[in-house]
């Protein structure tokens, strides 16, 4: 059995023979020996294997290696004497499975830039940067179901095709059978990809409680920016007997809670990204996990902006959706750290968010991060149906087209609450990573959809 090279870098059990399997890095030869940097995606680290010209297939196929060929190879471990690394691998053999010729593999032993990477997205994840992306993502992924089932959230699948568009019209990719006619089709009614799963999380948070959606959303957003992609996943929890603040709490307990597992388990990989990617990353992450983030309501925050107002390009006032660069202003600027927004005006947000007392304002949260802006976006539903009602009928939607949503206030309606947090988003919080494309495997954007 092979051992993975994580594995084998951890335990450093010196003396014993094992057999690792993966790709070669690099290769270097002094005098009677091959160095081969082996990497197997366990890790960020390679691993150090002694080929001595002892081994039958040294010239015809050792000397011949280069990055990208694949190995199998079986010898004892043994400490190392050069600085670097404190153990090596001493090869008995040196199997090739599969050749990688160096005139055409793309990756060369140079620093690619990003933006090339992304063209050849088969091979990207073999390179150290994407390749500790993917590890970060799926801790985080593991780190977001560990909170939720400590936390008595039970784990629902909300649909992918849909046929409720009212947040998403604009944004929304129809669903279309072939050979489907616009007067029949495949579903009664016009389908869609889901924009998000919140209406039918809802559905089940007023019988389970506490639940949670995690899973694939789509939208058409045209925009081409930095943090939107067409294809993303998102995080829903709902709960039932919630309010905004026991909202905000979760939704913040969250993403200490995911932050924190990172620091806990991916040092090596954070540690690359605070090289080369974002500088002080670690100290960044340590500081969102331990200190309290600020809270201030739409009102405070245009008052704040409106001192400003000459830094931006849109102007700020009172009933404007605060765009990227107000929320970036707040977060990087002025506060420096997290900041979570609440009560926006009701006219700007959609009709299921609660209405506050004051009639213009809605029980809505966003929350705002250095470097990427909104990461969550949330509310206290409106669970009172006469209000609901006149909402909707105001935003022009079909009320019977929602009366299941509205059968969840007609029979024993409660106050509850719930967030988006979108998965690529925290990814790139954790990685420091400027671009969304860089953090999920296969993007998802305008004119663009590799492999
Ligand atoms: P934005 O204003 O940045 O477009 P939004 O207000 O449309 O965000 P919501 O509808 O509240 O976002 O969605 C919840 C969360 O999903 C957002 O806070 C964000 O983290 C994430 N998100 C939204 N749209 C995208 C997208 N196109 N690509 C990646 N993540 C997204
Ligand atoms: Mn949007």
């Amino acid at each position: 059995m092979a051992t993975r090279i994580k594995k084998v870098l951890q335990d450093k059990n010196v003396a014993t023979c094992i057999t690792v399997q993966g790709w070669i890095r690099t290769r270097r030869d002094t005098g009677s020996f091959s160095f081969l940097e082996v990497n197997d995606g366990s890790c960020l680290a390679n691993l150090q294997v002694l080929a001595g010209e002892k081994l039958a297939n040294y010239s015809e196929e050792i000397n011949k290696l280069s990055a990208g060929c694949s190995v199998v190879v079986t010898g004892t471990l043994q400490e190392s004497p050069a600085k670097g690394q404190d153990v090596e691998l001493q090869a008995d053999s040196v199997q090739v499975l599969g050749w990688a010729d160096p005139e055409t593999y793309p990756l060369q032993k140079k620093r690619h830039s990003l933006e090339f990477l992304r063209s050849i997205s088969h091979l990207r994840p073999r390179t150290n940067a994407l390749g500790a992306v993917t590890r970060v993502r799926s801790r985080l992924s593991f780190a977001v179901q560990q909170f939720f089932h400590t936390h008595d959230f039970t784990q629902i699948h909300t649909p992918v095709i849909t046929t409720s568009d009212c947040e998403g019209a604009g944004e929304m990719f129809q669903v279309r059978a072939t050979g489907e006619t616009t007067d029949k089709p495949f579903f009664g009614l016009q389908a869609g990809l889901t924009v998000s799963g919140q209406l039918q999380a809802e559905v089940y948070a007023l019988a389970l409680g506490q639940v949670y959606t995690f899973g694939p959303t789509f939208r058409a957003e045209n925009s081409n920016t930095s943090r939107h992609l067409a294809e993303f996943w998102m995080i829903e929890p709902e709960m039932a007997f919630c309010d905004l603040s026991c909202n905000i709490e979760i939704a913040t307990d969250l993403l200490k809670y995911v932050l924190q597992d990172v620091l806990d388990n991916c040092q090596e990989d954070l540690k690359l990204f605070d090289a080369f990617i974002e500088k002080g990353l670690v100290e960044k992450l340590k500081n969102v996990v331990t200190t309290d983030f600020v809270h201030i309501s739409y009102t405070e925050a245009v008052a704040q902006l409106s001192k400003v107002s000459e830094t931006f390009e849109y102007a700020v006032e009172w009933g404007i959706d605060l765009q990227s660069e107000h929320e970036r202003y707040l977060t990087e600027k002025l506060y420096k750290c997290p900041v979570i927004v609440t009560d926006y005006p009701s006219s700007i947000k959609p009709f299921y968010m609660r209405v506050s007392d004051d009639g213009k304002t809605v029980a809505a949260m966003d929350i705002l991060v250095p470097g990427i802006g909104e990461i969550v976006g949330g509310s206290q539903r409106e669970e009172r149906l006469d209000v609901l009602t006149q909402r909707m009928t105001d935003a022009g939607i079909d009320l019977k087209e929602y009366d299941w949503y509205l059968d969840l206030r007609r029979y024993g309606t409660v106050p509850h609450a719930g967030f988006g947090l979108g998965f690529e988003r925290l990814v790139q919080f954790a990685t420091g990573m400027s671009n969304i494309r860089e953090v999920i495997p296969f993007p998802r954007t305008p004119g663009s959809a590799p492999c």
